[in-house]
């Protein structure tokens, strides 16, 4: 037996689910999510840092950016059900750039564009920083930026969830099951076939299948994207406690940390090499040998330190520019993408998702303008590079 959906979505987790969540608020619309793995255990949402911020160099990811975190502010009230607020807590620290004299430069022209475009950031001097963090050891620091307002943290496994209930609770269905196989007919999708062996014919179909899916389902499509699976990994230590208003720390040597209740969290920049993989496995001897002695130098308190545990993820990483890529794919009429995250996307979910959701119901965008973000750039070779990658 074949059913029939408006829209299918493949990948379930902060993407899918927020696309469906804003599609559901269409009435009668029939929206079907198809989700391998209903605990989202290797979802990269799940595995995420869950960091927010307009620290960009694209004026479109500082939009999102803002988009986003003023979607979190009213999240409990948008996304309650049966009038239960969704609880999805946003710690607004900001993130704290330091930059030394080779980096400086772009921190100021990153600063320019990020006023330009709304954000609350301001450039301060080692003296300004030193005086707000006075755990910072500032050595060879040139300049700090620091997110004023709408910059920080929140938990991105509860943004998922909170989109999920409620798009369930707007009639939306969840089915777990894999997408193995798309069916076309000329400019169309016109259903899906599933690992249960189960059909489904669909209005119109969206890929969020993020790293363990897209590239593949693309692929499938005869569209294929620059999109690879890059292990990351995370490591969670308990310390001394600092200050209320410890923020997301990015240091030049490309190390973050961040608090999380009684512990911090600590990540690093790309591995040497940086194979595309599905390997869950901690990369353990990154801990000793690259994070904790620059976390040391930086904030000497953390020369003593206990390491609890550590997790590794994958970010969907757009090898082309590091940007979202989102829209229609193009020899399609009905057939939507939103891959590519490259370590910025559980932030993007919100203002992501209702674009598509614009997209796939009027045509256009309504509300914010994605269009830079579209896959016509990849053919082109028109990159739209952003330079503050984590
Ligand atoms: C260590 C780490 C730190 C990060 N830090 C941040 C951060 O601070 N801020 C930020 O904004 N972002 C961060 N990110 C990136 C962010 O987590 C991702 O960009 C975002 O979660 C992507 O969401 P998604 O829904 O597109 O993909 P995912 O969360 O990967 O979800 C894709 C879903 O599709 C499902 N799927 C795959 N294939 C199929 C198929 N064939 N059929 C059915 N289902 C399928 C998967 O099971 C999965 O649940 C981080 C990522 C990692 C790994």
């Amino acid at each position: 037996m074949t059913d029939t959906f408006d829209v299918v979505i493949a990948g379930g987790a902060a993407m899918g689910s927020s696309l469906a969540y804003h599609l559901a608020r269409e009435p009668g619309l029939r929206v079907l999510v198809v989700e391998k793995d209903l605990t989202y255990a290797r979802a990269a949402t799940s595995l995420s840092l869950s960091g927010v911020r307009q620290q960009f160099s694209q004026p479109l990811n500082i939009r999102v950016g803002l988009a986003g975190v003023a979607f979190l502010k009213t999240a409990a009230q948008t996304l309650a059900v049966d009038g239960e607020a969704a609880d999805v807590p946003l710690t607004e620290n900001g993130y704290l750039y330091l930059a030394s004299e080779a980096g400086a430069e772009v921190l100021r022209a990153n600063h320019e564009t990020q006023i330009a475009h709304g954000a609350q950031v301001a450039l301060l001097t080692p003296e300004e920083t030193q005086a707000r963090f006075p755990f910072l050891d500032l050595s060879g620091v040139a300049l700090a930026s620091l997110g004023l307002a709408g910059e920080g943290w929140f938990d991105a496994y509860a943004l998922m969830q909170a989109f999920r209930r409620k798009a369930r609770s707007l009639g939306v269905t969840y089915v777990q099951d894999e997408l193995v196989e798309v069916e076309r007919e000329g400019a169309r999708v016109t259903g899906v076939r599933l690992a249960s062996g189960r059909r489904v014919a669909c209005g119109a179909f969206v890929n969020t299948a993020g790293a363990s899916g897209a590239a593949r389902i693309a692929q499938g499509l005869g569209a294929p994207i620059p999109v690879e699976a890059r292990k990351r990994c995370v490591f969670v230590f308990e310390a001394k406690k600092l200050s209320e208003r410890f923020p997301l720390l990015i240091d030049p040597s490309g190390v973050y940390v961040r608090p999380e209740g009684r512990h911090y969290l600590v990540g690093g920049p790309a591995p040497e090499p940086d194979p595309d993989s599905q390997d869950f496995e901690v990369d353990w001897p990154q801990f000793e040998e690259t994070l904790w002695p620059a976390l040391a130098a930086r904030i000497p308190a953390f020369e003593e330190l206990r390491l609890v545990r550590a997790w590794a993820g994958h970010y969907d990483l757009n090898t082309f520019d590091h940007n979202a890529i989102v829209g229609r794919l193009p020899g399609y009429e009905n057939t939507y993408l939103a891959a590519g995250f490259s370590g910025h996307g559980v932030q993007q979910s919100p203002a992501i998702g209702r674009g598509l959701a614009e997209l796939i119901l009027h045509g256009g965008y309504r509300t914010l303008d994605l269009s830079d973000f579209a896959y016509e750039r990849i053919a082109a070779q028109r990159p739209l590079l952003e330079r503050n990658v984590i």
